[in-house]
């Protein structure tokens, strides 16, 4: 997804939930997730590469990390830091699987359907026909050659590849805006899911260390 379209996401999910300086450091652990040595070697990142059961582990693993790091350390940047991570992955999934297409598919279609009513998907492991697309570094690369990479993505880029099916920007049609939706309503559920996972493990006062700051 491009970088504009996670700040968009963020800003309508979470953005009232943070004070400026700690929003701007949360998108900043976000986008830096797109740097090209971690697009091309960590297709968990992004839930490219049919990497559905890694992507989850790796979302998981950065909500305990945020965990562990404020209640341990006491080491809000970083908490903030895996937060941002976790929530690139969760926005990317929408935009790297068929789960949009699935989900308008079974709700009657375009016309009977609005970006608006689409379900997040809670376990993108338990979901007959889901899968993302494949992350080829060749096809990626020959997408963006001046002049060819146009004819290249339409005539030599396979349908389950991540260059045929991501809905990472308005042009990639009509389902982009449902991509936006659903990645939105789940970026609030993963803050609530880490706010969840501070209290269990903190009290109830733990949440407050991660959502005011302390300096
Ligand atoms: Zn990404």
């Amino acid at each position: 997804m491009q970088a504009r379209y996670h700040v968009q996401i963020m800003r309508a999910a979470i953005g009232d939930r943070f004070s400026k300086s700690d929003f701007r450091r949360i998108i900043r652990a976000n986008l830096s997730q797109d740097r090209l040595q971690a697009l091309v070697l960590h297709p968990e990142y992004h839930f490219d590469g049919g990497a559905l059961r890694d992507a989850q582990a790796y979302i998981s693993q950065q909500r305990r990390l945020a965990v562990r790091l404020l209640l341990t350390r006491g080491d809000r940047a970083g908490a903030l830091d895996a937060f941002g991570r976790l929530t690139h992955a969760r926005q990317d999934f929408y935009a790297h699987s068929n789960w949009t297409a699935l989900w308008v598919a079974q709700h009657g279609g375009f016309e009977r359907t609005t970006p608006e009513q689409i379900d997040i998907c809670p376990n993108p492991l338990g979901v007959t026909g889901l899968f993302s697309g494949n992350a080829s570094v060749v096809h990626f690369l020959a997408c963006r050659v001046p002049v060819y990479g146009g004819w290249h993505a339409r005539h030599l880029t396979p349908p389950d590849d991540h260059e045929s099916m991501n809905l990472d920007h308005p042009g990639r049609g009509p389902l982009f805006p449902y991509a936006m939706a659903a990645a939105t309503k789940h970026t609030a559920v993963e803050l609530e899911a880490l706010l969840r996972m501070l209290q269990r493990d903190g009290g109830p006062a733990a949440q407050a260390l991660l959502l005011e700051p302390t300096t």
